[in-house]
């Protein structure tokens, strides 16, 4: 007997849906792009909103679902995660959002901080929504619109510019819960325990393989530890793929 399949297919874009709980994955390119939308009942949620995601979230939910929109959630600061947001949020308010808008990232992430700052800058005068800032620095449960959500330390690094020295990234992956379903996503990161206990039973895991050796590494999975991890959750699918 065929052995059973939990492992999805990774072409974008990825759709995986329980009822009223769903997830679409846009693109997950290392280096180029990320972009995914997270929808519980009738609430949708931004999720690494990398370079694309105002011209793929406005083909999938046209302007007023987009406007109502009102939390992003960043895992880390690389561009590939983040590079679509200045965009984003000058698109709302070109299209005069008024409800506030709450991005969640890691604590240390100086690239959300900086776009704010700048953004603010620029429409001082004339920004009809008002963007928090949500710094998340611990482990801790919180419920945004009947999802639960639990941040979790991940390992990522990157190199400095004489590409021989890493650096420490501040990084998270999210565990989110809504009627009893759960959606694990890794994020960037190399193998480690936080994302090993948040993937296990997830009714679906997102995780990274981005490391193209065979060798463990500290800023990526291999192929072999994100499906070793993957196989933990009833279903998983495996993104950041190097092309
Ligand atoms: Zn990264």
């Amino acid at each position: 007997m065929k052995k059973k399949q939990n492992k999805l297919a990774s072409k974008f874009p990825i759709v995986w849906e329980k009822k009223d709980f769903s997830i679409k994955i846009f693109c997950s390119i290392p280096n180029i792009a990320t972009g995914i939308l997270l929808t519980a009942g009738k609430n949708h949620f931004i999720i690494d909103p990398g370079d694309g995601i105002l011209r793929d979230l406005n083909k999938e939910l046209g302007v007023e679902s987009l406007k109502d929109i009102s939390q992003i959630f960043v895992t880390h600061g690389h561009h590939d995660h983040l590079g679509g947001v200045w965009s984003l949020l000058t698109y709302l308010r070109v299209m005069n959002k008024t409800s506030p808008l709450k991005i969640y990232y890691p604590v240390g992430c100086v690239e959300i901080e900086s776009i704010y700052h700048a953004f603010t800058k620029v429409y001082a005068n004339n920004l009809p929504y008002k963007i928090e800032l949500k710094k998340i620095s611990e482990e801790k449960k919180f419920s945004v619109k009947n999802v639960e959500v639990k941040p979790f330390s991940v390992i990522h690094k990157e190199f400095l510019p004489n590409k021989k020295k890493k650096r420490i990234v501040p990084a998270l992956g999210f565990h989110f819960k809504y009627k009893g379903k759960t959606i694990c996503y890794g994020g960037d990161t190399g193998y480690c325990d936080s994302l090993v206990k948040a993937a296990k039973g997830a009714d679906l895991a997102i995780l990274e393989a981005g490391h193209e050796e065979t060798t463990t590494d500290d800023m990526h999975m291999t192929m072999e530890e994100a499906h070793s991890i993957g196989k933990s959750a009833k279903e998983y699918v495996l993104v950041h793929i190097p092309d």
